[in-house]
């Protein structure tokens, strides 16, 4: 007998099992908005042209070998990341306060900060918004940190409970950790204001809370940038310490690639250089040193500013697409008189929309119409084309009468 014969069989991730659920699915007409990565209007994985010039290079170089990378990964790309989320005009980074680490994509990053923070940080609760990525909870608790939440989102208004939040971090222990979704929050889509994120900042400076920012769309939002960094230059700008997960999967498209960074915002370049220091010491266990290959494409496009140019006009075209499904989508259900209103469609931004639709209606709609999403209503707005909004619309339409 199997020395595992006692083993049980573990359930599917609530996210991944979309996607293994809709491939078992023989239907023509099945659709998949589960999993929240780019689409082309065909339906179709993008791979963006800059990417491949920069493969090309990568691969003409001749002088390019496969050694380990150091355990903090490539220099150049850790550099590149902070300006890229921090602004090249940063106080921070020219004051070298600022720590960067290449991980394994954005859930590499907060997994790296999360444990550090354990180790080193004197308060172990972090607050994460209700609801947040999935994912959120368990890379947290199993780095060590206890896990709590603040109100977030608003199902009455399908907008921000910004009341909640501010009573629920304001009634947070000083020195809590709080995670911030940097841009186009996920799975809601619903960001605040820059007004709002000004109140936020103040108030958790002024509890001397610890932001921690998830920054896995910048760019994918608004479509710039720099628009979508406004957040996060905010809270360095006023010269207190943060931690900045950074993900390249979605805004560069190389979710397989894993490349990713945490970058450490700190009060001067002494405490930097310590904290780096400790970082090593939880990375080389765990992974010793992060792969080569997706780096070298991001540092070959930050660094160079035609690719560069080239990279913001893919990144938009694609935003742009997200934004214009959101339209097609919301102007079907209308036209079809579908009871309710949508509008929050067009209104949140990002990947996903935050239909409302509740656990059996998308069970209906899974059963009925082969349309696979997760079980809280969420849909990529990236799966969806205009070919297939007309589907999608028929089965909502169906689930709400
Ligand atoms: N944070 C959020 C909010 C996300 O949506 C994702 C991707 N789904 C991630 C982090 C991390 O993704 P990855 O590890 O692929 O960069």
């Amino acid at each position: 007998d199997s020395v595992f014969a006692h083993v049980v069989r573990a359930p599917e991730d609530p996210i991944l099992g979309v996607t293994v659920a809709y491939n078992k699915d023989p239907s023509p007409v099945k659709l998949n908005l589960g999993v929240g990565a780019y689409r082309t209007e065909e339906g179709k994985p993008l791979v963006l042209n800059v990417v491949r010039k920069a493969e090309q290079q990568l691969v003409n170089d001749v002088s390019r070998v496969k050694e380990y990378l150091p355990i903090v990964g490539l220099a150049e790309f850790n550099k590149l990341s902070a300006k890229l989320i921090l602004g090249a005009d940063s106080p921070a980074i020219q004051e070298n306060r600022v720590t960067t680490v290449q991980c394994l994509s954005g859930t590499g990053s907060l997994r790296v900060g999360g444990e550090f923070l354990a180790r080193h940080y004197h308060e172990r609760t972090i607050y994460i918004p209700l609801p947040t990525w999935g994912n959120h909870t368990k890379v947290f608790t199993l780095a060590g940190l206890s896990v709590k939440t603040y109100r977030y989102y608003d199902p009455a208004s399908r907008g921000l409970n910004f009341q909640g939040l501010l009573e629920d971090l304001g009634s947070a222990p000083s020195g809590a950790i709080v995670l911030l979704h940097a841009c186009a929050h996920n799975p809601t889509g619903v960001d605040p204001t820059l007004e709002q994120w000004e109140q936020i900042r103040q108030l958790i400076r002024s509890k001397a809370l610890l932001p921690f920012f998830d920054s896995a769309y910048q760019g994918f939002a608004s479509g710039s940038l720099d628009a979508d960094a406004q957040p996060v230059r905010l809270f360095a700008a006023d010269g207190g310490e943060c931690l900045i997960a950074q993900s390249y999967a979605k805004n560069m498209g190389l979710y397989g690639e894993r490349v990713g960074a945490l970058s450490i915002v700190c009060k001067t370049a002494d405490v930097a250089s310590r904290v780096e220091s400790q970082l090593k010491l939880v990375i080389r266990p765990m992974y010793s040193n992060p792969p080569i290959h997706g780096a070298s494409i991001v540092a070959t496009i930050l660094r160079d500013r035609d690719l560069y140019n080239e990279w913001t006009i893919e990144l938009k075209a694609m935003a742009d697409r997200i934004i214009s499904m959101r339209q097609q989508l919301f102007d079907a259900l209308r036209a079809r008189g579908t009871p309710g209103d949508w509008s929050h469609i067009i209104k949140q931004i990002g990947m996903f929309t935050f239909t409302g639709l509740n656990a059996e209606q998308v069970a209906f709609m899974t059963k009925e119409y082969h349309i696979y999403m997760t079980f809280d209503g969420r849909i990529s707005m990236a799966g969806l084309s205009s070919r297939t909004v007309p589907h999608l619309t028929d089965a909502i339409h169906a689930a709400v009468t």
